[in-house]
């Protein structure tokens, strides 16, 4: 068996940013990957925000991670009636991202140990020992642990963590060919409930998803491809789940701290992640750089009060999203009309005038003011934390 001080578990995004940010300070975390290959399967529609990219230094020049960069985006809601949004965003090729992520950890002095699922955790008096399968059958102990797992919270569970549920599934083509310049969402409370479908453009080929609470996602989907006249070769096919209702209650215990998906750490109004894992990340590696420095007086409440400095903890976006997703297709196309044309951020003076005014005319928008005002809110948190 082998003693450190403190192990990972999940080399995705979140537990990659953890490493790095913890051996940026001179400690050598040990992460465990129960994939061959860091990255694959890819799992993702692979937008991210440019400040995503910016907040952890990943060079936008390098395009073999940053394929992409889209300036804006068209939103429709249950018509063909277009709202824009500024956004300045890239296409990714993940797993050479997440690879990225994985080559700056170990030069910083993390190791990665792929191929070793971690089995089982066991709680000790001031530690936590690690079984490890895979390759060879491994034995760690350590002192603190940052879980990093995703979205099945198979391990979190088993050490009395909730999990970080209601999850929503999602399903994606890669197709042959550049659909546009712009990222598209498409919401509509009949077809795509809970959720949208997506049009993101990448070099030569573009990602096309759904993500939806209902069933038949991929029936839904071609559908879709089919209303849009899309009938490029598809090249690829993806799909997986992702938490739904935002962080979890619980996000630390004792010498233990959740980042990423399986702290539900999401954006429930896109179900964007790929930021907001490598902030909780970044955020735990750095409490964890500090309990070490003082033996385990720091507490880890600090993970949590510095996390809930950011908008994506605040409780406004599950507002959003429990007040947009439940809404009929007339009150979505009384939206798209009031905003038709318009890039939705830049409404500010006379045009914000211009708008309430017109609202007027829609009782079923103006008899929801507040709320809708929480949606504006979460839409707006969307453009930094969405994805
Ligand atoms: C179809 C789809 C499209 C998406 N599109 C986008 C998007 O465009 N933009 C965006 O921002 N977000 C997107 N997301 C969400 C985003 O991918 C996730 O939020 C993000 O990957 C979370 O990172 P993570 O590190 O927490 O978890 P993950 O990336 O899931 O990494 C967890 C890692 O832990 C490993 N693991 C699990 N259990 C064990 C174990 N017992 N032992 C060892 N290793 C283990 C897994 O193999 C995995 O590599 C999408 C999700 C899906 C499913």
């Amino acid at each position: 068996m082998k003693k450190v001080d403190i192990a990972v578990i999940g080399a995705g995004p979140a537990g990659l940013q953890a490493a790095i940010s913890l051996a940026e300070k001179g400690y050598t975390p040990v992460v465990f990957e129960e994939d061959p290959i860091i990255g694959q399967p890819i799992q993702c529609g692979e937008g991210i925000s440019v400040n995503g990219l910016k907040d952890f230094s990943i060079p936008t020049s390098n395009s073999s991670i940053c394929v992409r960069k889209l300036e804006s985006c068209r939103l429709f809601f249950a018509s063909k009636r277009e709202v824009l949004g500024d956004i300045t965003a890239y296409t990714l090729n993940r797993d050479a991202f997440d690879q990225y992520l994985a080559e700056r950890a170990t030069d910083f002095g993390a190791t990665i140990l792929t191929s070793s699922k971690v089995a089982n955790v066991i709680r000790k008096k001031d530690s936590l020992l690690i079984k490890a399968e895979g390759k060879e059958n491994l034995e760690y102990e350590c002192k603190l642990l940052i879980l990093a797992e995703g979205y099945k919270a198979k391990i979190a569970y088993s050490l009395n963590f909730p999990k970080p549920t209601p999850l929503i599934k999602a399903f994606e083509y890669k197709i042959k060919g550049e659909w546009n310049e712009k990222l598209e969402f498409y919401f509509d409370s009949q077809k795509y409930p809970s959720g949208y479908c997506w049009i993101f453009p990448k070099e030569d080929e573009s990602n096309i998803g759904i993500v939806t609470y209902a069933k038949e996602r991929k029936k839904r989907l071609d559908k879709f491809l089919k209303e849009k006249k899309i009938s490029a070769k598809i090249i690829g096919k993806i799909g997986g789940s992702i938490p739904m209702h935002g962080p979890v209650k619980k996000l630390y215990d004792k010498n233990v701290m959740l980042v990423g998906d399986v702290a539900g750490m999401v954006n429930p109004i896109f179900y964007g992640g790929i930021r907001i894992a490598m902030t909780s990340g970044k955020t735990a590696g750095e409490i964890a750089a500090n309990y070490l420095k003082d033996d385990g007086k720091t507490s880890l409440l600090e993970y949590e009060k510095k996390l809930s400095e950011y908008s994506f903890m605040d409780k406004v976006n599950l507002e959003c999203h429990n007040f947009f997703y439940s809404r009929s297709n007339k009150f979505l196309q009384k939206l798209g009309k009031l905003l038709e044309g318009r890039f939705i951020n830049r409404i500010k003076g006379w045009e914000k005038i211009e708008v309430l005014s017109h609202l007027l005319k829609y009782p079923i928008l103006y008899k929801r003011m507040i709320k809708l005002y929480k949606m504006y809110r979460g839409f707006k948190i969307v453009r930094d934390w969405g994805f």
